[in-house]
């Protein structure tokens, strides 16, 4: 299919690729602007958790886009793996909310009744039964826990592997270490380094509103959020469902890896690792999976989120201008959703 129609996405992370080849399979003629390699910041970081259950605390439009990108998630990483070839590690593992105080239990279970009312399943499970999921798991004194068997994982690096080969497979003319520092909007055309578009997207992360924008308003103010994650090698099956306790959470890659995070830190686009910072992911990691004591990390890494103050997902003063960022925390999870609605947006 051919419409030359064109676009230019700044951006090779999960949300400029995703879109990018989606566009592509539309026909359009794409080159994706990539400032370093493609999935090389947040996309590379993340820890991949595919988690309306721990993300949404209550109906919004954004919980809907959350809760939607998770239905698609499957079909998904299905076409991806058929279509490249290459494999994803993708686990529909389900969750587990651990309280080990009342006041802990009190907050999970009222925060589960509201998400019950969007359609956000769990349950509550017994000490015996969060046992049987892990035998690692410290239950002694559990308070309580609830199971949502809708949460998943994927190794989103994976997910990278294989857009950048769709994206060479469906003709995106992938421009690596080519940064986009201005866009020239004239009339309903953009200019990006040199050449006319029919829409320019912007899905530059963290970096977004550094961009110039010239004939259409300035971008809306975008922000690094850095977080640490720590990674250690375990036996498969030690984590075998994401584990959560208040802000720290577990999960286990297919790999045996194990990942302990998260710090959510405004230091701008420092992307230092500091050691009091993993001592105290190490710290709150132990007292629900006790055995990680005894275990060196193996690896530790830092990313920056894209924060913003909203997600802007389409087009911006309905110019050829296109904006998909601001995916803060759920950038993996909400890559198929936000590659369709700016598909549907701009293509159809
Ligand atoms: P990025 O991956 O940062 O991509 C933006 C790209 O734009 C970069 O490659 C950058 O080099 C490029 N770029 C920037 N400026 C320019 C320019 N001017 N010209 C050309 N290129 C440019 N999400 C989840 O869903 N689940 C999780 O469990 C999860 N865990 C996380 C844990 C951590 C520690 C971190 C850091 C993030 C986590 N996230 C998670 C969030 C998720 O990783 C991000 O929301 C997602 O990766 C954002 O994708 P993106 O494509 O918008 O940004």
């Amino acid at each position: 299919m051919n419409n030359n129609s064109t676009a230019a996405v700044i951006g090779g992370g999960i949300i400029g690729t995703s879109i990018a080849w989606r566009l592509a399979q539309r026909g359009w003629r794409v080159t994706l602007f990539e400032k370093g390699e493609l999935g090389s910041e947040a996309s590379w970081a993340g820890a991949g958790m595919l988690a309306p259950g721990g993300e949404v605390e209550e109906g919004s439009p954004f919980a809907d886009l959350c809760i939607h990108s998770r239905s698609l998630y499957a079909a998904y990483v299905e076409e991806l793996v058929r279509a490249s070839g290459a494999p994803i590690d993708y686990q529909e593992c389900g969750a587990i909310d651990l309280a080990y105080t009342p006041d802990d239990w009190t907050r999970l279970q009222a925060r589960a009744a509201i998400q019950r009312t969007i359609g956000i399943v769990s349950r509550e499970i017994s000490p015996d039964r969060v046992q049987a999921f892990s035998p690692y798991v410290r239950t002694d004194s559990l308070t309580g826990a609830l199971f949502y068997p809708g949460d998943g994982i994927v190794n989103p690096r994976d997910i990278m592997r294989a857009l950048r080969i769709l994206c060479g497979k469906q003709g995106v003319d992938v421009s690596e270490h080519t940064i986009v520092e201005h866009i020239d909007i004239r009339g309903s055309h953009a200019d990006v380094n040199g050449l006319s578009y029919d829409a320019a997207i912007v899905a530059a992360g963290a970096w977004s509103d550094r961009i110039e924008v010239a004939g259409a308003p300035p971008l809306p103010a975008s922000e690094p959020v850095k977080g640490h994650l720590i990674g250690f090698d375990l036996q498969l099956g030690a984590c075998p469902t994401i584990l959560r306790h208040g802000h720290t959470y577990l999960l286990q890659r297919g790999t045996g890896r194990l990942i302990a995070g998260s710090s959510v830190e405004h230091a701008g686009f420092d992307r230092e690792i500091s050691s009091p910072i993993v001592e105290r992911l190490r710290d709150n990691a132990t007292p629900v999976l006790p055995g990680l004591e005894k275990l060196g990390s193996a690896d530790v890494w830092t990313g920056l989120r894209p924060g913003a103050q909203q997600l802007y997902l389409g087009r911006w003063h309905g110019g050829p201008l296109v904006l998909a960022y601001g995916h803060f925390r759920n950038g993996i999870l909400l890559a198929p959703a936000s590659a369709e609605r700016i598909v549907a947006e701009i293509a159809s």
